[in-house]
């Protein structure tokens, strides 16, 4: 009869710690997790997470905008994130080729893997260009599976945004009228803002660059900007000096306004060019966090059209 009470005690105990793990979950855990926990590769996915997702999502995002997407890290703060994410929230198109397999690997989430719920990449919701006749990743080419820099067009947004907000309405239905009303007014707001640009930006049509980068082609099919010549000889391949000679030559017989370059690209080439031919470099943010202004989707592409009609005027003084 003495040692009733202890194991009394004990059992009590026992129940005291099963009720208060049982009251952490549901008390303030379980709302925490009610949300939609998304991990997002690129800061341009993140965003719009966040303008469709609103209060009802937890956002992670894998890169900053100053970090090429093709050489992020699979570092273990991304694997933890990847681990507890419902929706992996990606370009696809190999752009995370080098980093992404690691981390779902190492993550072993059946919730985020290829063909589920969970699992959406960009690139899938639009048409690729420059996708090769064969894949070839010989002498590091890095744009294997066609190019994967689908963000640079604002229009890209909007049949991706569509993606996520379904995606959205089936992991959280008791929000999906949020998330479609949420993803209503984006298309209202994005429409009126591309309108926008694409007034602004009527003076830059026809306009021939050159790229270090090929990260441009969308953003140049959208305002007709014309590429001459990359300053990488295949994408993910710095440039020999015989390979600069030859951009040299093609820049004298078509010259070009300005050579475009993202913040995070080695700014070498581009300088070489400006000292022998005097072509200006215009540094764009190519993503959300790219430059000090570019802190949303918005403020992206109001900074993106207004660095490249300064570039377009400092030849003749016009800005
Ligand atoms: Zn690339």
């Amino acid at each position: 009869m003495a040692l009733m009470p202890i194991n009394g005690g004990k059992r009590v105990r026992i129940r005291s710690i099963v009720l208060l793990v049982a009251g952490l979950l549901f008390g303030f855990v379980a709302p925490v997790q009610a949300r939609v926990s998304v991990f997002a590769c690129e800061p341009e996915w993140g965003a719009l997470a966040l303008l469709i997702g609103g209060d009802e999502v937890d956002i992670y995002v894998a890169a900053t905008g100053k970090q090429d997407p093709h050489l992020i890290q699979a570092r273990p703060s991304l694997i933890a994130q990847a681990r507890r994410a419902d929706l992996l929230f990606c370009t696809g198109a190999e752009l995370e080729v080098g980093w992404l397999p690691v981390v779902m690997r190492q993550a072993a989430n059946p919730n985020i893997q290829p063909g589920t719920l969970g699992y959406l990449e960009a690139a899938a919701a639009v048409q690729l260009r420059e996708i090769p006749n064969r894949l070839d990743r010989a002498d590091g080419d890095v744009h294997a599976a066609g190019n994967p820099h689908i963000q640079t067009d604002p229009r890209t947004f909007l049949p991706v945004a569509e993606q996520l907000t379904e995606r959205l309405m089936r992991l959280d239905p008791s929000h999906a009228e949020y998330y479609q009303a949420r993803y209503g007014q984006f298309v209202v707001q994005w429409q009126a803002a591309l309108d926008r640009w694409q007034g602004q930006a009527a003076p830059l049509r026809g306009l021939p660059v050159a790229v270090h980068h090929n990260t441009w082609i969308y953003l140049f099919d959208w305002l007709g900007l014309r590429m001459v010549v990359t300053l990488e000889p295949k994408p993910g391949v710095p440039p020999s000096s015989g390979y600069l000679s030859e951009v040299l030559a093609k820049v004298k017989a078509t010259p070009v306004r300005m050579t475009l370059r993202a913040a995070y690209e080695d700014e070498r080439p581009a300088k070489w060019l400006e000292q022998h031919a005097g072509v200006p470099v215009i540094e764009l943010p190519a993503t959300v966090g790219g430059n000090q202004r570019a802190q949303d989707l918005f403020a992206l592409f109001d900074d993106t059209v207004e660095r490249l009609l300064k570039g377009a005027g400092a030849g003749d003084g016009a800005r």
